[in-house]
């Protein structure tokens, strides 16, 4: 995590040196050496330390690597901050306004919060000035929207890190037996409010009081016998709980929710005489639980087979599990191919083949290889000619590697009039064709919707990529009449994909049911730029199973052969 503290302090420096109109060329600096880190896996601080050359990472900014490193904060940054009004921070962030016009709101009309720009938003102040329209302005109060929207929600990814990050440290903590996310993180919700994590320990307070010092804790919030609530240094809330090995089952359903979920066990239990609580499950006037360390032992109590996390959202789980008609959910396991890899050719960052061999070190048996389509000029698109060197290199790497295959595919965008990128000349050679909207998302429902049916009616579209185009934290999906693709992709037998990149998760648990009930098959690709992110291809199978998708429903989890003639059907 501490790469990502960096690049967030590294990121909010730019800022402020934009909106101070500081020269282009350090902002720059900033900026580059911010994303620099987010990308970078290993800590950078221990990579300096052994005296390795960090890319784009000057003296001056690996000075600043180590000193947060040693000190946890940076003082340049600390006196910076106080150089800008603070909520100019706060605007810069609004999707569409950025340090430009951070600056042009403040120095023309006195700008400071998100309060004073909403009003001059909502008041058409803001059209007055240069380079200003009307729409901007309505982009500007949508981005206002959305920031209070996500305000407070955190990435699952990140979620995923910083419980990680904690469980490590906690397991040398002396007393405890064995710890467990839960909560919405458990549950694989694509973003959460706070973090939740569970520990088992004969003795909790001993363990509460060593908790504190935990590397992530930046601040105690509350603390009590049992219970500590403190925020990391990215300003996230994490509450952890500590019980008795004896309960921790008991402790798990409770604390893993959904809340709603658990009304419908109390009900269930009460039903039965019986009552459920964090402890256990009790009999009437009993001291002793009948049930309380494990979670099956918990739902045993009420006649139910155990439910997996992902499903407990009240979505007909209970009703599912008491017919024994509970879905065999898709695991990790079970996926065969990351069917979205970018490379070198576009806008990935490595070769085919190290995009290849990071897959195959997963366990995977075949990838599509889904650089982008001429038109995408933004993310270096590949030219017909391009793509046919690209399938010559594929086709030599095939004959080289063992147990593996790499499948020659594009990532076609859809043009504004739902036409495809390339020629149909040039989509036949391809083995796989993704289609994908990558512009014009604001064009109004009917039109997007057309275009999107248009595309998927094409013949060699096989697989629509993240079909709704949303961003977390960034933009909303496109709209689209979703009930009309559903129909579109059953008719021509195009699958849609569960996009599994963090920021992505597009489609989401909610969409995979809908999908399921109309007979449309799914793919999970991790649209890798990267082979650090070949990882998030778990992300996907938890949405997958959030939306009761088993192994059948999803292509990828085919052998290449087989799935090849599923997508030729
Ligand atoms: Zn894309
Ligand atoms: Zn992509």
């Amino acid at each position: 995590m501490v790469n990502k503290e960096i690049a967030d302090i590294f990121h909010a420096i730019a800022d402020i040196l934009e909106i101070q109109g500081e020269n282009a060329f350090r902002v720059r600096a900033y900026r580059r050496a911010s994303q620099l880190l987010e990308n970078t896996p290993e800590n950078a601080a221990e990579l300096l330390v052994a005296g390795k050359h960090l890319p784009g990472i000057g003296h001056d900014l690996a000075q600043k690597i180590l000193e947060f490193s040693r000190t946890g904060s940076l003082g340049d940054y600390e006196k910076l901050k106080h150089a800008v009004p603070a909520g100019l921070l706060d605007i810069v962030r609004i999707p569409g306004v950025g340090p430009k016009r951070t600056k042009l709101f403040y120095d023309k009309l006195g700008i400071a919060d998100i309060a004073a720009l909403e009003q001059a938003a909502h008041n058409h102040r803001l059209r007055a000035l240069a380079g200003i329209k009307d729409k901007t302005e309505e982009h500007i109060l949508e981005g206002i929207a959305l920031i209070r929207q996500g305000s407070g929600r955190i990435l699952l990814a990140e979620a995923d890190e910083i419980a990680a990050e904690i469980r490590q440290e906690l397991s040398l903590v002396p007393g405890v037996r064995e710890s467990a996310v839960a909560g919405s993180v458990r549950r694989r919700r694509e973003t959460v409010h706070d973090i939740d994590i569970l520990v088992a320990a004969a003795r909790p307070p001993a363990v509460i009081d060593a908790l504190p010092r935990l590397r992530a804790c930046a601040e105690i919030i509350a603390q009590g016998p049992t219970k500590i609530s403190l925020r990391t240094h990215r300003g996230f809330p994490v509450d952890i709980r500590v019980v008795v090995p004896e309960c921790f089952g008991a402790a798990l359903v409770y604390f893993t929710g959904s809340p709603a979920h658990n009304v419908r066990l109390r009900e269930l239990a009460k039903r039965r005489g019986l009552k459920i609580n964090e402890y256990g499950v009790f009999a009437e006037g009993r001291e002793q639980p009948l049930a309380a360390a494990s979670e099956e032992a918990v739902y045993q109590a009420v006649d139910l087979p155990w439910i997996a996390p992902e499903l407990r959202e009240d979505q007909g789980e209970m009703e599912q599990a008491a017919a024994g008609n509970l879905p065999r959910l898709i695991t990790a396991a079970d996926i065969r191919a990351d069917t979205h890899v970018h490379s070198q050719w576009s806008d990935g960052r490595q070769s085919i083949r190290a995009m290849a061999q990071a897959l195959q070190a997963r366990g995977c048996e075949y990838m599509v290889i889904a650089d982008h389509s001429q038109s995408l000029g933004i993310a270096r698109g590949l030219k017909p000619d391009d793509l046919r060197r690209q399938m010559d290199e594929i086709r030599q790497l095939n004959k080289q590697l063992k147990n593996f295959r790499i499948l020659c595919g594009a990532e076609v965008d859809i043009t504004a009039g739902g036409n495809l990128d390339f020629e149909d000349t040039v989509l036949r050679e391809l083995d796989v064709v993704l289609a994908a909207v990558h512009s014009g998302f604001r064009q109004p429902q009917e039109q997007l919707t057309q275009r999107i049916v248009h595309a998927l009616e094409h013949p060699y579209v096989d697989i629509l990529v993240h079909p709704t185009g949303r961003l977390l934290g960034e933009r909303a999906g496109y709209a689209l009449d979703f009930e009309r693709i559903l129909s579109a992709a059953r008719r021509t037998h195009t699958a849609l994909e569960i996009n599994a990149s963090p920021k992505r998760l597009d489609l989401d648990g909610a969409h995979c049911r809908l999908a399921k009930q109309a007979g449309v098959k799914l793919v999970i690709g991790t649209d890798s730029h990267d082979t650090a992110q070949c990882a998030h291809m778990e992300l996907g199978v938890g949405i997958a199973r959030r939306g009761g998708l088993e192994a059948a429903d999803v292509l990828n989890c085919l052998p290449c052969e087989q799935f090849l003639q599923k997508l030729r059907t």
